[in-house]
């Protein structure tokens, strides 16, 4: 069974890099179609419930935009 997680972006703080979207094993993630104030697109977690907090996504964010929290199995 695999482990819950869950994913918290600071979309004010991504610049939408998409590096997270290509990390993410099981495609929790994409790019919002509404940009934040900086005017970039940042990442999503449209399918939230979909994170197995593998934590490759903030493991690969430049910018420590990432939150990822183990649920447990
Ligand atoms: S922790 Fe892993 S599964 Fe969860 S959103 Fe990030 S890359 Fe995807
Ligand atoms: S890796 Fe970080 S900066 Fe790049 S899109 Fe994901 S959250 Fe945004």
């Amino acid at each position: 069974m695999a482990r819950k997680g869950k994913v918290e972006i600071d979309r004010e703080l991504c610049k939408g890099c998409l590096l997270c979207i290509r990390a993410c094993p099981v495609k929790a993630l994409e790019q919002d179609a509404e940009s934040n104030s900086s005017g970039s697109y940042p990442s999503k977690a449209v399918y939230a419930e979909k994170c197995i907090a593998c934590g490759n996504c903030f493991e690969v964010c430049p910018d420590v935009c990432i939150q990822v929290y183990d649920l447990g199995a």
